[in-house]
């Protein structure tokens, strides 16, 4: 004992009061330079590095948050098969469903909403990566149906922001079967004559990447993102070569044709709401009427030559 715990410590403590509650985490590491950065600036950055611009992963309803004007609707998903096989390695798989639709408040890895874009109305989908890795069953394909029917029933532009490990392995041959069912989803949003919009985000691969988030009429990446089907070190192993720098990011991606566009977070936005409005808004340039067609007179057909035929 001393006099700073006897004095000076219960004078301090009394000055100051009961140590307000703090939120944990003030300050948070960047996963690619290291450095740390204030949560609130964090947020104000929309959780895209302050030193380094990298982007880290969000939430799904912090990406809508991010990307609608305020006032989006989440959309009640309808309800798939839990567990249909029964599945189980170290424990049940039902058990991690439930616990990860309890962590993330929803029923499943995807949130569907309809809103608008700087006034245009669009439906999105977005994945929920720290849900059992944003993988895909019967509930994110049946998110993705709805998704699509709403936006042909809405007759408004469909925005997909993927964020997925793949299939869902625990749902076998069901997961699979999403691959054709969302990809025939998405068709029928390009049928109805609406844009369908992919926005890659950090990572995508496997069954997402070799279905649907392919299909975008418009392919957005976000910068560094990695997209792919198989992992670079399996590719490694198979091939037995090695792969070049920056293989499977985005920018290598859009530098060998396979994305339309690289954005940054802060600019999806604005980004978006100008596709769809050059995708949307009827051409202003008027196309000179078509000529009157000329009604001219069929010229005679010849006579059949050879003898008639008795009647
Ligand atoms: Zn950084």
């Amino acid at each position: 004992m001393n006099w700073i715990s006897e004095w000076a410590l219960p004078k301090i403590k009394t000055l100051f009061g009961a140590p307000r509650e703090v939120p944990e985490n003030l300050w948070h590491k960047c996963p690619a330079c290291e450095q740390m950065i204030f949560h609130r600036d964090l947020e104000r950055n929309l959780h895209v590095c302050t030193h380094c611009g990298h982007h880290m992963r969000v939430g799904a309803r912090t990406r809508m948050d991010y990307t609608l004007d305020e006032g989006w609707q989440r959309i009640e998903l309808p309800k798939a098969p839990q567990d249909p096989l029964r599945f189980r390695d170290q424990r049940r798989y039902v058990e991690r469903l439930r616990e990860a639709q309890a962590k993330a408040g929803q029923e499943d890895a995807v949130v569907v909403a309809h809103g608008s874009i700087e006034g245009n109305r669009v439906v999105a989908a977005a994945f929920e990566f720290s849900f059992l890795g944003g993988s895909m069953g019967a509930g994110v394909g049946e998110a993705l149906v709805t998704a699509a029917r709403l936006a042909v029933l809405q007759d408004a532009p469909l925005i997909v922001f993927t964020a997925s490990g793949g299939a869902r392995m625990q749902e076998g041959a069901i997961s699979l079967m999403q691959m054709p069912r969302t990809v025939i989803a998405t068709r029928m949003v390009k049928e109805a004559g609406l844009p369908f919009i992919v926005v890659l985000c950090d990572p995508t691969t496997g069954g997402v990447t070799a279905s649907f988030a392919m299909l975008g009429d418009i392919q957005i990446a976000e910068p560094g993102a990695m997209i792919g089907f198989a992992g670079a070190r399996v590719i490694e192993q198979t091939v037995r070569e090695k792969l070049p720098e920056g293989f499977q990011r985005a920018e290598y991606l859009l530098e060998h044709g396979i994305l339309d566009l690289v954005v940054k977070r802060g600019e999806m936005r604005a980004t978006l709401a100008r596709l769809i409005g050059l995708l949307r808004t009827p051409e202003r340039v008027v196309a000179p009427p078509p000529a009157e067609p000329v009604a001219e007179p069929l010229p005679a057909l010849p006579a059949p030559e050879g003898p008639a035929v008795p009647a």
